[in-house]
């Protein structure tokens, strides 16, 4: 089949731009004045559109409009404010397929993938609409007397949204949809990589509001640069940053609100290991690392990139990976055979080849794939066959985060050496154990196991659920999105004492007057 044409995907965009009811639709031809943002295909490297940047003016208008907005929003009632999500949510099921298409076209996940991002949106609106009912706080045990003792929360503010290429849609609904029933209005920063999915997700929320009769100034959208991720870090208006991306970014950011005292909800860079087994059902364990490591063509955070393998079982399950790794389906995203979709840029697949070349001056030996594809069909693309690598040691490669999907194989002799390989790096986002002994899973899964805030045993690093509270430790930041009680993060903690009493005992026995 032949490879997709730059103009046949931008006629794709555009369409699902409009079904989806967003106004910017990207003309090439018509280049707006000022300063301007290219979208791009990963599928072609082509340009689909040409848009305008948000200036600082702009961006300081949208904050005034923002706060104007949570002074409205905070006193409706949450259950109300779930109503607006809850219409959300379906727009977004009926525009799965637009959605899911601008996904594949500006970050080029093949389709299961895209609308499996897409379902995620669904699932965080309901799972929010349910949360609306919900924001509980505690009555405590007080010690006085003829007191009350109990805590309640409320909105906290605007909340400023930094997002990364590779969920350039999951990780807006996460905070779009926990922040609006929390009370808080968002002003969003998405990848300048991928600004179209922008667009839409916009323009579904602004009918949501539109048909809920919610007020005006709940998202705003940035378009551009890191300077406007900056604009949200700097500015006190913003009572939470929350930042997805690489740990570069997160160094930049974090710093900057916390010097105003801001709140930053980080969620960075992993290196994720899996450890197998000897004990491990090897087929399963084959599927499992596959998908989770040379899925999404490795842009995941939750990506696997080592494996650490019992010496007993290296030798059956690395020529079953080679393997596997030598049939992926590299190509384009859109076809339905396809497993590996493209690198989103050129730089992108520089930053594998020169991994590669590290990990051979470290000792490494390839053990499958790594080679540019389609370098005919699509030369301004970047394809490649996700690589598998044998390593001897945890070098200062295996131990960075390159984004494109390279499998570091290590090997370990006791559990205890296993646990040490897999938290020596300095990320701690996801960890997974393949293995039937319950006790080393158990142990895997204990204080003085894995270190990351996501822990598997016998399923890959990579597809989280949104019920459970996603991020890690150490660099990669220590927030947590999405479900469990990440919407504590979103508001802000009141602890309440009421004295019903004609009395005023002291707290703690003091006596005074
Ligand atoms: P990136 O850091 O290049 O960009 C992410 C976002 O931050 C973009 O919107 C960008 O414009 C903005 N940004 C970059 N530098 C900034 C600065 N100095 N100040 C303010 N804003 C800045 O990341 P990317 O290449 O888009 O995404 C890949 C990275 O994101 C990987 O490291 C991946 O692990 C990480 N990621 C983490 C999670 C998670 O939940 N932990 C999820 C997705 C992606």
């Amino acid at each position: 089949m032949s490879h997709p044409t730059t103009d046949a995907l931008r006629e794709r965009a555009t369409a699902a731009l409009a079904r989806c009811g967003a106004t910017t639709a990207p003309d090439p031809t018509a280049a707006p004045s000022g300063a301007t943002l290219t979208a791009r295909t990963p599928l072609t490297g082509g340009t689909l559109g040409t848009l305008p940047v948000t200036t600082a003016d702009e961006g300081a208008a949208a904050l005034a409009a923002a706060t104007r907005a949570f002074h409205a929003w905070r006193t409706v009632p949450a259950p109300r404010r779930g109503a607006l999500v809850k219409r959300l949510g379906a727009l977004i099921e009926a525009h799965q397929d637009d959605l899911a298409d601008l996904v594949t076209l500006e970050a080029g996940k093949i389709r299961s993938e895209a609308l499996g991002e897409v379902r995620e949106m669904t699932d965080i609106c309901d799972f929010a609409v349910g949360l609306s009912r919900q924001l509980h706080g505690r009555t405590i045990a007080g010690e006085r007397p003829g007191h009350r003792l109990s805590e309640t929360w409320h909105p906290l503010g605007v909340t400023g949204v930094i997002t990364a290429f590779n969920f350039p849609v999951a990780v807006w609904s996460w905070n779009v949809a926990l922040a609006l029933v929390c009370g808080d209005p968002v002003v969003w920063k998405p990848s300048e990589l991928t600004p179209l999915t922008a667009l839409a997700c916009t323009a579904l929320l602004a009918r949501a509001t539109a048909d809920t009769d919610a007020p005006d100034g709940l998202h705003h959208l940035l378009l551009g640069g890191p300077d406007l991720g900056t604009l949200l870090a700097d500015d006190p208006r913003v009572a939470l940053v929350s930042a997805t991306g690489s740990v570069r970014m997160g160094r930049a950011v974090a710093p900057r609100v916390a010097a105003r005292f801001g709140r930053s909800l980080l969620e960075l860079g992993g290196n994720n290991a899996a450890v197998v087994a000897p004990s491990a059902d090897l087929d399963l364990a084959v599927r499992g690392i596959v998908f989770a490591a040379a899925g999404t063509a490795g842009q995941r955070c939750t990506t696997l990139r080592r494996l650490i393998v019992h010496e007993d079982v290296a030798d059956r399950l690395l020529p079953c990976l080679a393997d596997a790794y030598r049939s992926l389906p590299v190509g384009d995203p859109f076809a339905e055979a396809t497993l590996v979709g493209p690198l989103v840029h050129r730089g992108a697949r520089d930053a594998m080849h020169e991994a590669l070349a590290a990990a051979r001056r470290d000792g490494g030996t390839l053990l499958a794939g790594g080679e540019a594809c389609l370098t005919a069909e699509a030369p301004d693309a970047a394809y490649v066959r996700p690589a598998l690598v044998r390593m001897d040691r945890q070098t200062a490669v295996v131990r960075t985060e390159t984004f494109a999907p390279i499998l570091y194989a290590l090997t370990y002799r006791t559990l205890d050496e296993a646990v040490a390989l897999n938290n020596e790096v300095p990320q701690g986002l996801s960890a997974a154990i393949f293995t039937r002994d319950q006790r080393e899973a158990e142990r895997f899964l204990a204080a003085d196991g894995s270190d990351c805030g996501i822990t598997n045993v016998n399923l890959g690093t990579s597809g989280a659920e949104v019920g459970g509270a996603f991020g890690g430790e150490k660099e990669t930041g220590g927030g947590r999105e999405s479900g469990s009680d990440a919407w504590r993060g979103y508001m802000r903690r009141a602890t309440n004492t009421v004295n019903y009493s004609d009395a005023l005992p002291l707290a703690q026995g003091v006596t005074f007057l």
